[in-house]
């Protein structure tokens, strides 16, 4: 009998050991984890870098209230200012906060312009920005928001490529369009480059706020920093989390000057947001993941598995119909429903996990192994072939 509210579908499966990619369950067995909590530990399991900088803070200080200066946030803001878009940080604890913060500091902005009404955010249909309430009106999907009105208004819809609505649902009254740069949840669906140049261009031209939800694609996730910087485009506003703690939970919300500008002390808050344990850890991950050398090799085995994987999906065509995503955020989208094809990679010992659209995600550390890479790659040729 479990006591826990049975809000998700969970597995009987339970693991009490982990190293790098892999999972033992409690029943001694040994699985090739391509989940990693969901795009999260980006380092894998039990890294010894992270261990070490978990003990080492945990011996000087846990927590301090935000109303006080800390210095290992400081270090971390002022880290990821030089290496990307960002003029400012600020720190939450997972993704919905870090989305739910940005569409704050967007209406912050202009309300401190004097536009109090240009507070409308534009979203795509069925895209997933997390699960607090105003989150799942974001994400605008009848499944998220069923039972849970009366609907939070102020967002506006669109579907995903439909650029006329796009541009028709853009009115006066729009303070930004807020979007993953590939949808995680959705079904691992990459906006192209000139979509993201484009929209931009749209943002500029309607004096509308760019967001970029990089909170699973993300911190190294697509073979870059972030997922947007192939395309060039600058966004105002980036809400990260899942990889960035590398199992602590850390979200942040990335911003330009300008739109720091209007989020004056006593706009926004939070308790345990950027405490010094969680700062140590991102401190950590940061300098791992940002480094050249590291994104490098993301790109170079990422590169090797997608087309590993569509000669499979070549030989399968019946069974897979497409290998979508970049970098490590990849989907092999099925004819049909994918449920029993992750049960049987799971009878083979590789986890994976669904996505919409029949998507089965595979989401590897970003410091997986090619061996590991090989052995995926046989087990899913082998469910192939029995399937
Ligand atoms: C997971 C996710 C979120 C929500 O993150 P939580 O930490 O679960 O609140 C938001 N946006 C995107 C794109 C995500 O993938």
């Amino acid at each position: 009998m479990s006591f826990l509210v049975k809000n998700y579908n969970r597995k009987k499966i339970a693991f009490n050991k982990g190293k790098g990619s892999f999972l033992i369950s409690t029943k001694g067995q040994k699985y090739l984890d391509f989940v990693q909590g969901i795009a999260v530990n980006s380092l894998g399991h039990a890294d010894p870098r992270l261990i070490k900088a978990l003990k080492n803070q945990s011996k000087k200080i846990w927590h301090v209230s935000n109303a006080f200066t800390i210095p290992e946030g400081e270090k971390l803001a002022k880290k990821i200012v030089q290496k990307t878009f960002a003029d400012f940080v600020m720190f939450q604890n997972s993704g919905a906060e870090a989305t739910e913060a940005a569409i704050k500091v967007a209406r912050r902005y202009f309300y401190s312009i004097g536009k109090p009404k240009k507070n409308r955010v534009l979203c795509i249909k069925n895209s997933f920005h997390g699960r607090t309430i105003a989150a799942i009106y974001a994400s605008g999907s009848k499944k998220m928001t069923e039972g849970f009105g009366p609907k939070i208004n102020g967002f506006d819809h669109f579907d995903f490529g439909d650029h006329k609505s796009l541009k028709k649902l853009i009115s006066k009254n729009t303070a930004a369009v807020m979007i993953e740069t590939i949808m995680g949840e959705g079904g691992i669906k990459v906006i192209p480059d000139w979509c993201l140049k484009g929209l931009r261009k749209l943002c500029d031209q309607k004096k509308v706020l760019l967001i970029l939800d990089e909170v699973q694609c993300g911190v190294g996730r697509s073979g870059d920093f972030f997922a947007f910087e192939k395309s060039k485009v600058k966004p105002d506003i980036v809400p990260i989390a899942k990889g960035i703690g590398g199992g602590f939970p850390i979200g942040a919300v990335l911003m330009n000057k300008k739109v720091a500008s209007g989020m004056v002390a006593g706009t926004h808050g939070s308790t345990f947001g950027g405490n010094p344990l969680a700062m140590q850890i991102g401190n950590t991950v940061f300098d791992i993941v940002s480094k050249k050398s590291f994104l490098d090799n993301v790109k170079k085995k990422s590169k090797y598995f997608l087309k590993k994987l569509n000669k499979v999906k070549n030989e399968y065509p019946n069974i897979i119909e497409e290998v979508r995503g970049r970098g490590f955020l990849i989907g092999l989208k099925l004819r049909k429903d994918q449920s029993s094809f992750i049960k049987k990679l799971m009878d083979n010992k590789l986890l994976t996990i669904r996505a919409a659209d029949n998507v089965v995600r595979i989401l590897p550390p970003l410091n997986v192994k090619k061996s590991e890479l090989d052995l995926a790659l046989k087990i899913i040729k082998k469910v192939c072939f029995e399937y």
